[in-house]
C-alpha cells in the first residue's frame, strides 16, 4: 500500500478517535505516525517490512518518546516519555502504524478498566458490559475495529481476561520473552507486554515482531524467537492436551463450561489426546498473587513522590510534597494496594504473608512443571464468567479480584498462555478458552489457537 493511499485511511481512523472515541479506548492520538515512516522509510522497502500497513494502539503504560504515557493516572497525567520502549523501537522497525495510546485501569491495576483517572472503557459487544482489564482500552481498539492490533501487558490477566470479555485474541508471552524496557513497572516479576489481535495470526506476527532477548532488560532472556506466523494452518494430531480438573469449580459459568467442554471433545475428534491433569495449588493463587503483587507495587509506585516525576503538590514541606502529591495523584484502588503491599512487607508481617506467598509461588511453578512432563498443553476457560455489568464490581474488590482466578496462576509460574474466543453465551457475550503452553513454546499457543480458530464450529 502507498503512503498517500495509507495516510488517508489512517487520517479518517485519526478522526473518528479524536472526534468520538468510542468506548473511550483512547487517552491520545500519535498522528505523526506515517508522516514519520515516509520521511524515515522508501517506498518499495516499506512494501516488505512485516507490519506494513497495519494499525497499532498502544496501552498508556509503554514509553514512546516525547509523548504522553499516563497510566491512566492523574499522578501521570503530564508526563512525557524520555525514550523509546524496546517493544516500540521494534514496532516502528517493522514498519507498524502507531494510532494511539489506549485506555487502562490506573496502573495496570484491576479487571474492568473502570479504574482509569479518565473514565471507563465500554466493551463493543455489548456497550452495558465491561471489557475486562487492565488493558480494556486495547481491547476495545481491536474489537470494535478502531485498530488492527494492540499492545497490553499482563501482571495477572490483563491481556487475557479483556481478549476473552471482547472476543478476541490476546497472547501473555513467557515471562522473559519479550523486553520490559519502557514498560511502567507495576510487578516486576509477573509484567509481561503481549498482544492483541482479532485473530490468532495477527497476533502472532506482532509477537513475532516484539519478542526477542534485550540489554536493557536483564530479564529478557537470550533464545531464539521462532517464526510465530509459520505456526498456522498446521493440525493438532498426536498433540496431548490437559485440563485440570481444578479449573471447573464451582464458580464456573454454566454456558462457559458446556462451551469449553463441547471444545474438548472437538480437539479429542481432531486427533490429539484429552488428559485430566491435576494443578494441585490453584485454590491459593489468587491469595498469593494480590500479596506478591501488591508487595511489588508498593515498591515500584514509590517512585512517584511528587518530586522525581509529574504531578507535585508544593504548597508546604518535604512530606507534605509526598502526601499531598500521592492523596492527589493516586485513585483508590491504587491507594489500596500500596497499603496492602506495605503492609504485607513490614516487619512482623513479612513472614506471614510475603514469604508464604512466595513460597506459594514455587509449589504453583512446579505444578506446571510436572504437568508440562506428561502434556503439550493445558487448556482452560479464561475466565470464570463472561463479561460483568459496568458498576457491577467496582465496590466490592474482593469480587473483581476473583475474575483473575484461571490468569493468575499463569503469571505466578511465568509460562505463556493465550486466550481465543470460542462463541457466545446465551446472552450473546464473548466466551475465551486459554491454552498454556510450557516456557517459550509459544509456538504450541498459536498452533493450537489457530486450529481451533479455524476449524472449531459452534
Ligand atoms: N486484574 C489483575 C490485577 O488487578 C491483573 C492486572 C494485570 O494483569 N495488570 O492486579
Amino acid at each position: 500500500m502507498d503512503f498517500d493511499t495509507l495516510y488517508s485511511n489512517i487520517d479518517q481512523k485519526l478522526q473518528i478517535i479524536e472526534k468520538d472515541n468510542p468506548y473511550n479506548a483512547f487517552l491520545s492520538t500519535l498522528p505523526e505516525s506515517v508522516k514519520e515512516l515516509k520521511s524515515r522509510v522508501k517506498q518499495e522497502d516499506y512494501e516488505k517490512s512485516r507490519l506494513a500497513g497495519v494499525t497499532l494502539g498502544i496501552k498508556d503504560n509503554i514509553h514512546i518518546k516525547g509523548h504522553s504515557v499516563s497510566c491512566a493516572s492523574k499522578i501521570l497525567e503530564d508526563y512525557t516519555a524520555p525514550y523509546n520502549a524496546t517493544v516500540i523501537d521494534k514496532i516502528k522497525d517493522a514498519g507498524g502504524i502507531m494510532v494511539g495510546k489506549t485506555n487502562m485501569d490506573e496502573f495496570a491495576m484491576g479487571s474492568s478498566t473502570e479504574y482509569s483517572a479518565f473514565g471507563n472503557v465500554l466493551n463493543p459487544s455489548n456497550t452495558e458490559k465491561v471489557p475486562g482489564g487492565s488493558s480494556g482500552g486495547s481491547a476495545a481498539a481491536v474489537a470494535g475495529d478502531l485498530v488492527d492490533v494492540a499492545l497490553g501487558s499482563d501482571t495477572g490477566g490483563s491481556i487475557r481476561q479483556p481478549a476473552a470479555f471482547c472476543g478476541i485474541v490476546g497472547i501473555k508471552p513467557t515471562y522473559g520473552r519479550v523486553s520490559r524496557y519502557g514498560l511502567v513497572a507495576f510487578a516486576s516479576s509477573l509484567d509481561q507486554i503481549g498482544p492483541f489481535g482479532r485473530s490468532v495470526e495477527d497476533a502472532a506476527r506482532l509477537l513475532e515482531v516484539i519478542a526477542g532477548y534485550d540489554k536493557n532488560d536483564s530479564t529478557s532472556v537470550d533464545i531464539e524467537v521462532p517464526e510465530y506466523t509459520n505456526y498456522v494452518d498446521k493440525d493438532i494430531r498426536g498433540k496431548t492436551i490437559g485440563i485440570p480438573t481444578e479449573y471447573f469449580d464451582q464458580g464456573l459459568n454454566k454456558d462457559i463450561n458446556n462451551r469449553i467442554q463441547d471444545v474438548i471433545k472437538f480437539l479429542e475428534k481432531s486427533g490429539a489426546e484429552i488428559r485430566s491433569i491435576s494443578l494441585p495449588h490453584t485454590s491459593y493463587a489468587v491469595a498469593a498473587y494480590y500479596i506478591i503483587a501488591t508487595a511489588e507495587a508498593s515498591s515500584n509506585l514509590a517512585r512517584y513522590d511528587g518530586i522525581r516525576y509529574g504531578l507535585s503538590e508544593r504548597e508546604a514541606g518535604l512530606q507534605e510534597v509526598y502526601r499531598d502529591t500521592r492523596h492527589a495523584g493516586f485513585g483508590q484502588e491504587v491507594k489500596r494496594r500500596i497499603l496492602l503491599g506495605t503492609y504485607v512487607l513490614s516487619s512482623g508481617y513479612y513472614e506471614a504473608y510475603y514469604d508464604k506467598a512466595q513460597r506459594i509461588r514455587r509449589l504453583i511453578k512446579e505444578d506446571f512443571t510436572e504437568a508440562f512432563e506428561e502434556v503439550d498443553v493445558i487448556f482452560t476457560p479464561t475466565t470464570p464468567t463472561t463479561a460483568f455489568d459496568i458498576g457491577g464490581k467496582v465496590e466490592d474488590p474482593l469480587a473483581m479480584y476473583l475474575s483473575d482466578v484461571y490468569t493468575v496462576p499463569i503469571n505466578l509460574a511465568g509460562v505463556p498462555a493465550i486466550s481465543i474466543p470460542l462463541g457466545n453465551d446465551a446472552d450473546g457475550l464473548p466466551i475465551g478458552g486459554q491454552i498454556i503452553a510450557p516456557d517459550f513454546q509459544e509456538q504450541d499457543l498459536i498452533q493450537v489457537g489457530d486450529f481451533l480458530e479455524k476449524n472449531y464450529i459452534q
